[in-house]
């Protein structure tokens, strides 16, 4: 929710579950919800624009599904599940419903300046009160004013003193955006202090902490979202988290790689449920003589490039997770990887809710079919917990570092490594995923000479083209383990190695023709007329070989469909 990038990190998410613990408790949430959001209820809620807070409570009461035990260190009471469990549990709530998934992530997000920043003492109160009592909690960074800049943000603290000694603190302003605003027991609230910006608990009961009425909004009409004021609200000064003002955008900033990828699993969890109704639709429609499966006009526009943008999103959120939970990473926070995860799984998971729409023609577009609903809510997944454009900026403002640091070697070394990939494993597609990193590491070089990350658009569009080539890079490498047999334990595949490759190879491919084609739309957009000669600048982008590589694609597409329709060729 800022773009304070630079700030240190540290690593969050506990040792991990182990994996039968993991499936249980899948099968747990998918029985809970099924059971307590039939779909008749759940498109009712969306209509009248009702928060359900009993399963919100039911789902956060450790005596019923206690779902938030899973991000709860154990020595608080929960079962100190790390950033992998926590992407399979939010994939399974988003495919649920992502305005529920998102009052439980609300918990989970208004906690983490405790996770990160509180003393011993505030830990064992709060975290202790989240496991046991099922404390429903909202986190309050944003303001009318202060969005994707928290550093503009309004809300002051001030100190109450006596004899010298600070016994509290007076909190004025007002928190936008709120999710679980109006329904939440304890609320988290970034204020600025004497020090800086810090965050405060602040229980719902105390005097002058008022919330709005629920916001009309377009969409995630399960979840509760309200703007909180605050007038004159005293708390004690135990409830400065850490006990140390000025660390508030700090303890934001260490949990942004975990947070994130956890959106990223609703934008998958959304995608893939909208684009699963898509494809069990066009088995049963008729038009044209022939089931929509069977239409390779349809297949390959509406369905197969989803599925595998997403699976390429899945590819990356799995593998940040993983480091999350080993602790790697400057610091361990992986924030750089978690705006990449977002930026892809967001868009791809909206990009695959609209197309599902348009699969179902007509009846897409009516409640009915609850694609539309979907593809309302997933809707958010681009613009809360950092807009995709923010997430551009960080990953491009961050490998342009590496780029610069590296003399240039940084994508050119992972070319390399995807090129003695290849000579591994011949069909993942690592010699496309090769050449859209060496044309990344060309289009970077460029815009150094030419010095045109002046332009921030140019740099935001960088951003995408590295998140396409890191994508499809980690893609590769997961379609290889899985021909190998050594997936992770915890991994969702779907697919199998074969299936995986033919989907690799297909997101290679596209990912090789955007950076090629899209940065040389940007090199040469960028520079003045006659001020640089921009064909020796873009001499060094593969061209040839992009083109060269594209070959096979259809037939590639026409086996990842066979795979998604069950079809044996
Ligand atoms: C349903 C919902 C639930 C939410 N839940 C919470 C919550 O629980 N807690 C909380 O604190 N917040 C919450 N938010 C707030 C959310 O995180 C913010 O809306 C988001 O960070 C964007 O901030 P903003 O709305 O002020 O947009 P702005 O920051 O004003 O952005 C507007 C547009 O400008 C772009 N932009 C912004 N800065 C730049 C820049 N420097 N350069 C170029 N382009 C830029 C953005 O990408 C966007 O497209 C929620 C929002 C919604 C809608």
């Amino acid at each position: 929710m800022t773009d304070a990038a630079t700030m240190t990190t540290g690593h969050v998410g506990g040792a991990g579950l182990d994996t039968d613990t993991l499936m249980m408790m899948l099968d747990a949430l998918g029985e809970f919800v099924g059971h307590a959001l039939p779909p008749k209820l759940q498109l009712d809620l969306d209509r009248d624009d009702k928060c359900p807070e009993d399963i919100v409570r039911a789902m956060s009461d450790p005596n019923q599904l206690g779902v938030q035990l899973i991000f709860v260190p154990e020595a608080y009471g929960g079962m100190d599940g790390g950033a992998y469990d926590s992407y399979r549990v939010c994939e399974v709530m988003a495919r649920h419903d992502i305005g529920l998934a998102t009052a439980v992530f609300a918990t989970f997000l208004g906690s983490d300046p405790i996770l990160v920043g509180a003393t011993e003492e505030q830990k064992l109160r709060w975290l202790g009160a989240i496991a046991e009592e099922g404390l429903v909690f909202a986190y309050g960074a944003t303001e009318p004013e202060a969005g994707s800049d928290l550093g503009s943000m309004k809300t002051v603290a001030t100190r109450i003193e006596e004899d010298g000694v600070i016994t509290g603190y007076r909190i004025n302003g007002r928190k936008q955006w709120i999710s679980n605003g109006s329904i939440a027991d304890v609320a988290t609230i970034l204020a600025r202090t004497p020090e800086g910006a810090s965050w405060f608990t602040v229980p719902k009961d105390t005097p002058g902490f008022t919330a709005g009425s629920p916001e009309d909004k377009h969409g995630l009409r399960l979840s509760n979202t309200a703007a909180l004021f605050l007038d004159d609200v005293e708390v004690p000064a135990d409830h400065l988290i850490g006990l140390v003002e000025g660390k508030g955008l700090v303890q934001a900033q260490q949990v942004f790689g975990y947070t994130r990828v956890m959106v990223a699993a609703f934008g998958l969890g959304g995608g893939w449920e909208a684009l699963d109704r898509a494809i069990a639709y066009s088995l049963e429609r008729v038009q044209g003589g022939a089931p929509l499966a069977e239409k390779q006009g349809f297949t390959h526009k509406l369905i197969v490039p989803h599925a595998v943008r997403l699976e390429a999103a899945r590819s990356y959120i799995e593998d940040t997770a993983d480091k999350i939970d080993r602790g790697l990473g400057e610091d361990g926070a992986m924030n750089c990887e978690g705006a990449i995860a977002k930026l892809m799984a967001t868009e791809a998971g909206n990009a695959a809710a609209d197309a599902a729409i348009q699969a179902h023609g007509g009846y897409g577009y009516t409640r009915e079919y609850v694609v539309e609903k979907i593809k309302r809510d997933v809707r958010i997944t681009t613009i809360y917990e950092g807009t995709s454009e923010i997430m551009e900026m960080t990953i491009g403002r961050d490998r342009w570092q590496q780029h610069l640091k590296s003399s240039g070697a940084y994508y050119n070394d992972r070319a390399a490594g995807l090129n003695a990939l290849h000579r591994t494993h011949p069909t993942v597609g690592a010699d496309a995923a090769a050449l859209a990193a060496q044309a990344l590491a060309a289009v970077l070089e460029s815009c150094r000479i030419a010095r045109l990350t002046r332009n921030q658009h140019v740099l935001f569009r960088l951003g995408e083209l590295i998140t396409y080539a890191e994508c499809a890079e980690v893609f590769a490498q997961r379609a290889a383990e899985a021909l190998d047999g050594n997936r992770h334990e915890k991994s969702l595949d779907r697919f199998d190695g074969a299936a995986l490759a033919a989907m690799s190879r297909v997101f290679a491919r596209e990912a090789a023709q955007k950076v090629g084609q899209e940065g040389v739309r940007w090199v040469a957009g960028s520079v003045t007329a006659g001020s640089a000669d921009v064909a020796s600048l873009l001499a060094t982008i593969p061209h040839d070989a992009i083109r060269t590589a594209q070959a096979g694609l259809v037939a590639d597409m026409d086996l990842v469909a066979d795979v998604l329709y069950a079809r044996t060729a």
